[in-house]
């Protein structure tokens, strides 16, 4: 990521994952910002300015672009939780993105959805590259650090029932990110969606913002510690691990922003 100087924005959807950010960050400021309120300050000796921008791609969108425009912004950051769609992947492990897709967009046919990629005419070869990837040297950089840190455990009477019989570390990996305006709460969605899309954790806002920054010309970072597993239930383990892995999301940030 380019200048130094600039500020990274990172975009929360919701106050939880904002909370645990600013956990992380000193000199911090504060000043109004689209009818909320932003953090500015420093993480790690870097600036950044941290917004909450509500659920779902459009208010993502809007907030990151607004914000890298009226900051100045060298780079467009989304932390915060997800769905696991991994079955190797548990509640409290994060997914820093490799690759996102917007899985609701498309044309929808007899057979289901088929996907299109958002923001090009709708027809011709263009349509059929859905995936925002990550650039390939930035791609390696967050591999090396995600092959390298370690997460505390999650506390002890907070386990998951899907949590495996075995004790195990928190794991930190890449993967591809989807996104849509829809929170997923059932086994057959999540099964289709790793399936279909070769993917690794669900939320809502990530490839809205790959979008904005492919249009702005900024590098992306998708950090995402999951909340749920995407099942059946994800509504009930949404509310209960929200605000304990969120903080999970802000520590993998803190080292990539660390050693960007
Ligand atoms: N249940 C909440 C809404 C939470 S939406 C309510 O009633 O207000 C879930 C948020 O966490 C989104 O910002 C999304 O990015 C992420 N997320 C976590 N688990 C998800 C899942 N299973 N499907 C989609 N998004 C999920």
């Amino acid at each position: 990521m380019s200048s130094q100087s600039a500020p990274l924005a990172v975009i929360c959807a919701m106050p939880e994952e904002k909370a645990a950010l600013r956990e992380l960050m000193t000199d911090l400021e504060t000043r109004r910002f689209l009818g909320r309120d932003v953090t500015l300050g420093r993480l790690e000796d870097h600036d950044v300015v941290v917004a909450e921008s509500g659920i779902g791609k459009v208010a993502a969108a809007v907030t990151a672009t607004l914000l890298s425009r009226e900051f100045g912004c060298r780079g467009l950051v989304v932390s915060g939780v997800a769905g696991g769609l991994d079955p190797e992947l548990h509640i409290g492990d994060t997914v820093i993105a490799h690759s996102l897709v917007q899985h609701d967009y498309g044309q929808l046919q007899d057979s289901g959805l088929k996907s299109f990629r958002p923001g090009v005419p709708p027809l011709g070869p263009d349509r059929q590259d859905i995936v925002f990837s990550v650039a390939p040297d930035l791609v390696e950089r967050l591999q090396a650090i995600a092959a390298d840190i370690d997460l505390p455990d999650l506390p002890a009477g907070l386990l998951p029932q899907s949590a495996p019989k075995a004790w195990r570390r928190r794991r930190v990996v890449m993967g591809r990110v989807l996104s849509g305006d829809q929170f997923i709460n059932s086994d057959i969605e999540r099964r289709r969606l790793h399936r279909d899309f070769a993917a690794h954790a669900v939320e809502m806002e990530g490839a809205a913002v790959a979008q904005a920054g492919a249009l702005l010309g900024l590098p992306v970072v998708v950090v995402r510690c999951l909340s749920d597993l995407a099942g059946v239930d994800s509504h009930l383990d949404f509310p209960r691990f929200v605000a304990a892995v969120a903080p999970g999301a802000a520590l993998v940030l803190r080292r990539i922003v660390r050693e960007l």
